[in-house]
């Protein structure tokens, strides 16, 4: 049967159906109708200001490459300028390959690229050593719980860097989907209360950030790239088979599946969700080391650092947390800016 015409310009033939919405629709079209809607989201939710230098976390994925590209495109209508920001984690054999795609987009689109690497921010750690660390510790599946608190604190510390008053990053519906189950099943009420929403204002100083994908789909991120003919790394981390997160897509997958409005009715669902008073999370307060948003004593990342360093990681993200923070000396500055609430 031959492709259907194209339900916007009425004259290409459509080269796709979109998954959602099952319209027909040709590249050009879908791609443009794509950039529309990102402009709605963050017109509607007044997510950058005019003015803005806004810090893209970029890390030659299909996500942040898409995002790159289209608020490109969205620049000058949105009168708003980019710089690229990307964090070296310190993988071998994994981020270098990452950061080679990162440099090549940032050279054909003209956009300034800055890299930070967790070795020169946090006193010499990088994943593979955390990874070792953890290891010996029998966590070696909390990786990526280390690695989502320290790269959102180094990714605040390139965006300052820069001098970016805004920061987004490429998350799409399907991973705010997985978070918010993720959330779910463990029962972590504090996260599923701030997880809504298109960002974060920038509470305690930290720089507000926005997510303009979180209402597009992982497939039509997809599609866009392949008709903009982006090219993007998509190997996979070394450490991602390990992640709890892994089972959340699995799960939401099969949801998807029973019910295709699932992801976005996940997403909506924690933008809508209110917590009893009595399982309100403490309101936040200064971190007694670093000075960033912590809703205990020492704020996440300074907390997670602090175990590394004392060869105490377990202590770091579980129930002994409190232990080692009460321990810990206060005063000093291990590592600047904001709390860590969410898991990458
Ligand atoms: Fe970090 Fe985990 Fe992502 Fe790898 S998969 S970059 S360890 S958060």
């Amino acid at each position: 049967m031959p492709a259907p015409t194209c339900a916007s310009c009425h004259t290409a033939r459509a080269n796709l159906r979109r998954p959602r919405s099952g319209q027909a629709l040709c590249g050009a079209c879908f791609c443009n109708a794509f950039e529309a809607e990102v402009l709605h989201t963050v017109l509607a939710g007044r997510l950058l200001p005019r003015g803005a230098v806004v810090a893209v976390g970029a890390s030659g994925g299909k996500d942040s490459t898409v995002l790159a590209h289209v608020l490109r495109a969205l620049a000058p209508q949105l009168d708003i300028s980019l710089h690229l920001v990307a964090v070296d984690e310190g993988i071998g054999g994994y981020r270098d390959a990452a950061l080679a795609a990162v440099r090549h987009q940032a050279a054909r689109w003209e956009l300034p690229l800055t890299v930070v690497a967790y070795e020169d921010l946090f006193g010499g750690w990088t994943m593979d050593a955390v990874a070792r660390s953890t290891a010996g510790s029998g966590r070696s599946r909390s990786c990526c719980t280390f690695c989502g608190v320290l790269r959102r604190r180094a990714l605040e510390e390139g965006a300052r860097l820069v001098g970016a008053t805004h920061i987004v990053t490429g998350h799409n519906a399907d991973d705010m989907a997985e978070t918010v189950l993720m959330n779910f099943l463990r029962g972590d009420a504090g996260r599923l209360a701030r997880g809504g929403g298109l960002g974060s204002p920038g509470e305690g100083g930290a720089l507000p950030r926005c997510r303009p994908l979180q209402l597009a789909s992982q497939k039509e991120v997809v599609l866009y790239a392949h008709f903009r003919r982006l090219h993007y790394f998509s190997e996979e981390c070394v450490y991602a088979p390990e992640a709890f997160r892994g089972h959340a897509r699995d799960l939401l997958k099969l949801l998807e599946a029973a019910r295709p409005s699932a992801v976005l009715d996940l997403v909506h669902s924690a933008e809508r969700l209110a917590l009893a008073p009595t399982a309100r999370p403490p309101r936040p307060s200064a971190c007694s080391r670093c000075g960033a948003l912590a809703s205990r004593a020492l704020c996440q990342a300074c907390a997670l650092l602090d175990g590394l360093n004392r060869g105490l990681p377990r202590l770091a993200i579980g129930k002994g947390r409190r232990e080692l923070e009460e321990e810990a000396p206060r005063g000093g500055r291990s590592v600047p800016a904001t709390d860590s609430l969410t898991a990458f």
